[in-house]
C-alpha cells in the first residue's frame, strides 16, 4: 500500500486534502478525455460532470495524465473535486486488461516516464495496424489516425473513426468486428505489461490500483490471481455490468478486503456515452474509504 512518504516528498500526495463532504453526493471514477480517446477536453467534461450533478471525478485517460493540471483547475472553479488518474493496459494469460490507477502523483517522474513509453508503444502498434490494413487493401494513412488522435494517447478508437470517416466502413462497430477487434485480420496486441509490473508502478506513484471492466473477460481464478499479485480494488460499477456482475464483484471485494470503485467510462462523442453521464456513479463514501487506506496510514 502506498504511503505519501514513499513519494519521496515531504508534501502530501495530490487528493491527500480533497475536500470531500460527508453527505453522499456522486463520484464517477473511469472517464477519458482528448488526452486519450475522449471526445471532450478535460475542461468540458469537468463543465459535463457539473452539470450532471457530479461532484468528484476521476479523470482515467489511457496512458496519459496530461488531462489532470487543467480538470484540476476547472474543478476548482466548479466544485468538483478530480482525482487524478489513468488507465493502464497489462496483459494476463495472453487476455489486454485494464488497470485503473488512482490517486497517482501526476508529477512522479518515474509514472510519467512510464507514460511516455507506453504511448511510444501505441503509436508503433498503430503503424503495424495501418500496414496491416494496406495489406487488406484498405489505403488508409497513418497520418489520417494521428490526426484524429490529436494530442491523445493513439488506440484502436481513433482508427476506427479514422475508418469510418473515410467510409472504409459504415460504423465505428464495424471497425472493430470487421478488422481491428481482438482477433480481427487487422488486430495487433498491445506492449505487454505485467500485472505485478503495474501495481508496483502505481503504488511506487502514490496511488491504488483497481481492474476496470472485469466482467468483460475474466475468470474467478484470473481474478485471484490478480488479487495476490497486489490489486487494490475493483471496478464494481460499470455500464457494461449487469446488476448480478456488480453483486459478484461487491461480494469478492467483501472476501478479499479490497477496495470498490465504479463509473460510467465516459469517452463522449459516442452513442449512449451522453444520457448515461451521471447515471453509472458511485456514492462518495466509497471514495472516502479509498482515501482512507492511502492517506491514514
Ligand atoms: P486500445 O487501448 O487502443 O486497444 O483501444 C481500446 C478501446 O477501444 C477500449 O477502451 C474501447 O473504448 C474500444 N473498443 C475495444 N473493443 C471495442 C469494440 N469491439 N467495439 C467498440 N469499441 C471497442
Ligand atoms: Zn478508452
Ligand atoms: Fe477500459
Ligand atoms: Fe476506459
Amino acid at each position: 500500500m502506498a504511503r505519501t512518504e514513499e513519494l519521496g516528498t515531504n508534501e502530501p500526495a495530490q487528493g491527500a486534502n480533497l475536500p470531500i463532504s460527508p453527505e453522499d453526493g456522486k463520484a464517477d471514477l473511469h472517464t477519458h478525455t482528448t488526452y486519450s480517446d475522449g471526445a471532450l477536453s478535460p475542461q468540458e467534461l469537468v463543465q459535463k460532470a457539473a452539470a450532471a450533478g457530479i461532484s468528484v471525478l476521476a479523470v482515467t485517460d489511457h496512458d496519459h495524465v496530461g488531462a489532470i493540471d487543467e480538470a484540476t483547475a476547472a474543478g476548482r472553479e466548479l466544485g468538483i473535486t478530480v482525482v487524478p488518474g489513468a488507465e493502464l493496459s497489462v496483459s494476463l494469460a495472453g487476455k489486454d486488461l485494464h488497470i485503473l490507477a488512482y490517486f497517482i502523483d501526476p508529477t512522479n517522474r518515474r509514472f510519467l516516464d512510464y507514460l511516455a513509453f507506453f504511448r511510444g508503444e501505441r503509436l508503433r502498434r498503430a503503424e503495424r495496424i495501418v500496414q496491416k490494413l494496406n495489406t487488406l487493401n484498405i489505403p488508409l494513412k497513418l497520418d489520417t489516425v494521428l490526426e484524429y488522435a490529436g494530442i491523445g494517447a493513439v488506440g484502436r478508437p481513433h482508427i476506427a473513426s479514422a475508418l469510418m470517416e473515410e467510409g472504409h466502413v459504415g460504423s465505428f462497430h464495424e471497425a472493430f468486428d470487421r478488422f481491428i477487434g481482438i482477433g480481427g485480420p487487422a488486430y495487433e496486441t498491445k506492449f505487454q505489461l505485467q500485472p505485478e509490473e503495474a501495481f508496483r508502478l502505481v503504488t511506487a506513484s502514490g496511488g491504488l490500483s483497481f481492474l476496470a471492466h472485469p466482467g468483460r473477460y475474466l475468470s474467478e481464478q484470473e481474478l485471484l490471481e490478480l488479487i495476490k499479485m497486489g490489486l487494490d480494488g475493483i471496478e464494481v460499477t460499470h455500464p457494461s455490468h449487469s446488476d448480478q456482475q456488480r453483486a459478484y464483484y461487491r461480494s469478492i471485494v467483501h472476501q478479499y478486503f479490497l477496495l470498490e470503485s465504479g463509473g460510467s467510462d465516459f469517452h463522449g462523442g459516442r452513442k449512449h456515452d451522453d444520457e448515461l453521464f451521471g447515471q453509472v456513479t458511485i456514492p462518495l463514501h466509497v471514495v472516502e474509504t479509498m482515501r482512507s487506506r492511502l492517506f491514514s496510514q
